[in-house]
């Protein structure tokens, strides 16, 4: 499928109904998105591959993921309003887009809590950890140990050299590397929010376990 083909399908999923601020509910937007899968794909990590997108949030990561061809797609998050608004996302597809679902990460975000998950490749725009500190690396390290042969990930670029340390150092990558610089269109969804959109550098990154 072609990157604006995909786009274009991908700007029908509704984004966070009621967003949690705690959780840094903020959604990715279709050109991103589909930008992270065009570049998994182009590497073979998405076709006729198990995909895990943790935080899933709405959806888009996964439904992206099975439009791109994954043989299955599990999808994780913490708050179960966020997993039925996917849920309701995956019907609105014709035909409907079946991703399998489960409550999992939560205070600790470093482990998935409940059995064990494992993928090819994880797919996830966790949470920056501008309200909880550390739940980047948190995500991460759970990534990090669900996937068999790639992690990517969308982080503050501004965490760069920080993140690149403690991925290959603290948490044993195989590799760390930037595939992209990017830049994130936050609607104006919280009061804090004082300009109607906010841009933010990020970094789409591809670890290796
Ligand atoms: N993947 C979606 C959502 C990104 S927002 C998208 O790309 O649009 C980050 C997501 O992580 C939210 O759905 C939020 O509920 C989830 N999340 C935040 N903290 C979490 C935690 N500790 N455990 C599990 N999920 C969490």
């Amino acid at each position: 499928m072609r990157l604006k083909q995909l786009e274009s399908l991908l700007e029908d999923v509704e984004p966070f109904r009621e967003p949690n601020n705690e959780l840094e509910q903020y959604p990715t937007g279709a050109h991103l998105a589909a930008c992270v899968l065009a570049e998994a794909h182009a590497r073979g990590d998405v076709e006729g591959r198990v995909v895990a997108d943790l935080g899933v949030g709405g959806g888009v990561l996964a439904i992206a993921s099975l439009l791109a061809g994954a043989r299955r797609v599990v999808g994780v998050d913490v708050d179960p309003g966020a997993l039925e608004l996917c849920r309701d996302n995956c019907d609105a597809f014709e035909p409907a887009l079946r991703p399998t679902l489960r409550l999992g990460l939560g205070r600790d975000p470093s482990s998935l809590g409940g059995p064990p998950l494992r993928a090819d490749t994880v797919v996830m725009n966790p949470p920056f950890g501008t309200r909880a500190r550390g739940v980047d690396v948190r995500f991460l390290r759970c990534a990090l140990g669900v996937a068999r042969t790639a992690v990517y990930s969308l982080h503050k670029s501004s965490t760069r050299a920080y993140l690149e340390r403690h991925a290959l150092h603290v948490l044993r990558a195989a590799s760390a590397t930037v595939l992209a610089e990017l830049r994130y269109e936050l609607p104006r969804v919280y009061a804090h929010h004082r300009k109607d959109v906010v841009t933010i550098e990020v970094d789409l990154w591809r670890f290796e376990p």
